[in-house]
């Protein structure tokens, strides 16, 4: 398929918008991506043509929604690399996925003296569910540094890893730094002491191929919003045969085999963990949203890298600006700071020019007192920007810069 970021960013209505008499330059996907015209269409269609109930009616629209609702749980399957479905989850996005596993595996397989390995690095998403399942359990938190250029400490991780880990949980993306941490390494090495891995892919899905089966962890979490699908649904993916053995998360209709006020019995997964009605539309619309994005995948990829190369060498070019975050591997994220100048300042001077882009410490508090700095100002980027945008944000920044000094 042809890659044409012209011709892409038609299909996003949203970019052709004006922001303060300027065309929109959106450089804030980490936080939440744009989505494209079938993704909106799908939600129209849905509601206008096919609006039911799901896995209950026996009429012609619920069995539509049904087997729509249940092709999406096939689709995000491919995506993540699955051939079997049933570990596909959907939630409201990663953060209700991981406190869903916080909450029933913590709660059934925790205990006083255990350790929750986290990384320095990790989205408060990714921290506090556990910090509540260690003080519920007496396990305790256990945190890997990162090196000054944004990654995370190999040698401290192995050094920290011991048979008392019983949890091994860190991000696939830094969504503050755009780090992209070896996921498989780590998660092999999580494994020989026997830990259970969870990966917080929010920030991945959206920029390469994620395969599930060769990172080989145990849970995978990613929300729908950052991966050009709807706001409200995400997908918590475990090992099929791990979350039959856990609790649900709620209780109510479509998750149980038998009510009775004698007892009742629960759904094998992924029923089990989906109590209620759950997001119909949202699920059909991401589906929509990764079966447009799947296609362009690789050379979506190949761009937001040159994209990111370009940017990395216009920022650095900018007397006083400060990258933070400089590994070698990294997805098409700048944080930076400017001498002189408060990163929200840079925020509101950038919004002034139509620059969206995010500052602050990016739901990333620990982080950035591991970093000594209280926020950076982060440009992130999606496969729909394009270098006019970059040469956009460089001739901002170094009119911002010149005001500062
Ligand atoms: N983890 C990471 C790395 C993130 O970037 C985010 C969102 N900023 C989350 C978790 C939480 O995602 P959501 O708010 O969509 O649940």
């Amino acid at each position: 398929m042809a890659f044409d970021v012209a011709t892409l960013r038609q299909d996003f209505p949203i970019l052709g918008r004006l922001v303060h008499g300027r065309p929109l330059t959106y450089l804030d996907n980490a936080a939440t991506s744009q989505k494209p015209q079938v993704v909106i269409q799908a939600l129209v269609d849905y509601y206008s043509k096919g609006n039911a109930n799901v896995h209950r009616g026996v009429h012609l629209l619920s069995e539509e929604a049904t087997q729509a609702f249940e092709r999406s749980r096939e689709v995000v399957a491919r995506f993540l690399g699955l051939k079997d479905s049933r570990g596909c989850v959907f939630v409201r996005g990663a953060t209700e996925g991981i406190n869903l596993v916080a909450e029933t595996w913590g709660r059934t397989h925790l205990r006083a003296g255990d350790e929750i390995l986290l990384t320095a690095l990790e989205h408060h998403a990714n921290i506090v569910p556990w910090q509540v399942a260690a003080e519920r359990s007496g396990a305790k938190v256990v945190v890997v540094p990162v090196t000054p250029r944004g990654e995370v400490d190999l040698d401290a991780f192995r050094r920290l890893l011991s048979p008392r880990t019983k949890l091994v949980a860190f991000a696939h993306v830094s969504n503050a730094l755009g780090t992209v941490n070896p996921a498989v390494e780590m998660t092999r090495l999580a494994k020989t002491v026997g830990a259970t891995v969870l990966i917080d892919g929010c920030q991945a899905a959206a920029h390469f191929k994620v395969d599930v089966p060769a990172l080989g962890c145990d849970f995978y979490a990613f929300s729908g919003h950052k991966t050009f699908g709807p706001t409200g649904i995400g997908v918590l993916w475990g090992r099929p045969e791990l979350l039959d053995t856990l609790p649900p998360y709620q209780f109510g209709g479509d998750m149980i085999r038998k009510v009775d006020f004698e007892g009742t019995t629960f759904r094998e997964a992924p029923e089990r963990f989906e109590a209620g009605t759950p997001d119909i539309s949202g699920a059909i619309a991401l589906a929509v949203a990764l079966e447009y994005f799947m296609p362009r995948q690789a050379d979506a990829h190949a761009h937001e890298q040159k994209l990111l190369a370009a940017a990395t060498e216009r920022l650095r070019a900018i007397k006083g600006l400060r990258l933070i975050g400089e590994a070698p591997e990294k997805v098409a994220v700048l944080s930076f700071l400017i001498e002189g100048g408060h990163p929200h300042d840079i925020g509101t001077l950038l919004d002034a020019d139509g620059i969206a882009i995010r500052t602050g410490h990016h739901c990333c508090m620990p982080l950035m007192k591991h970093l000594g700095i209280p926020g950076t100002a982060r440009a992130s980027f999606a496969f729909y920007n394009s270098f006019e945008e970059v040469d956009r944000l460089a001739v901002s920044l170094e009119k911002i810069r010149k005001m500062m000094a």
